[in-house]
């Protein structure tokens, strides 16, 4: 997509766990070469969202549409090869594979070789592709001098790192970060931001949640703040930090 294109729309998004309305009405754009922040307080419904956004869990309402396509009823499967990706908030590795393997799983959830495929074997030529692409990624994020390293041995920053390798395996349009900054290092927070800032360069969507308000208001092009389910505003990062409600509920002053 071209700088600037719409990527993902999603409008009056809703979700009820029983009698908690965790989402209640938010409404998010992510255009091609943007950071979009997602901050508000615990329990806001941040990550909720993001798993309406990528399919993992239905709505109750609202719609989006992501590069063109709508997203609802679809499977995550489907979206991932539509160009949406995601990491979570905990981090997801397989447990004694190596940096290397952890980012191959990537590549093989993309497009039509599925993860069983993966398993049954590809021919030399196809794994030979997947490889380079997974080597491509784990250079991408600065993880190289790792990769044969066991990935759940590394520090916390470092396995971040092969989340967002893995995730862009997919060859994502847009890619969401559950708080990728939390719990890192000074050096690995820098190391991240500046990792984020060439995603963005080369034309992705990225939409962070993450609670790292020096991070988010240095990072991002855009917020969105939600408080109780609730979109409470959006705006640029200048805008939020003066807007009356946000600095009320939640920035505290
Ligand atoms: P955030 O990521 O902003 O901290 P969440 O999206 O995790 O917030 O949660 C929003 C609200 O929804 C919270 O009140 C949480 O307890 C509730 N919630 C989230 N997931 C579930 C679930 N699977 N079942 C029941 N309630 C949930
Ligand atoms: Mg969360």
């Amino acid at each position: 997509p071209r700088p600037g294109a719409e990527l993902l729309r999603a409008t009056g998004l809703r979700k009820r766990f029983g009698g908690v309305l965790a989402v209640d009405g938010v409404g998010l754009t992510v255009k091609a070469g943007e950071i979009v922040g997602l901050i508000g307080p615990n329990g806001a419904g941040k990550s909720t969202t993001f798993d309406l956004l990528c399919g993992v869990i239905p709505p109750c309402g609202g719609d989006g549409v992501l590069l063109g396509q709508p997203l609802r009823r679809a499977a995550p499967r489907r979206l991932a090869a539509a160009g949406l990706a995601r990491s979570f908030q905990t981090v997801h590795l397989v447990p004694g594979l190596t940096v290397f393997e952890n980012v191959l799983l990537g590549t093989h959830l993309r497009g039509r070789a599925g993860v069983l495929r993966g398993m049954l074997g590809l021919d030399q030529r196809e794994e030979a592709v997947l490889h380079a692409e997974a080597w491509r990624q784990i250079d991408r994020v600065g993880l190289t001098p790792y990769a044969h390293r066991i990935a759940c041995q590394l520090p916390l920053g470092r396995r971040r790192l092969v989340e967002i390798a893995r995730a862009l395996c997919l060859d994502p349009a847009v890619l969401l970060l559950d708080e990728p900054a939390a719990g890192l290092r000074p050096r690995d927070r820098a190391e991240l931001m500046d990792l984020l800032d060439d995603l963005r360069r080369d034309g992705l969507g990225l939409v962070l949640v993450e609670h790292d308000m020096d991070f988010v208001m240095r990072l991002t092009d855009r917020l969105v703040v939600m408080n109780f389910g609730t979109e409470l505003a959006q705006g640029t990062p200048r805008e939020i930090r003066r807007n009356p409600a946000v600095i009320e509920a939640y920035l505290g002053g």
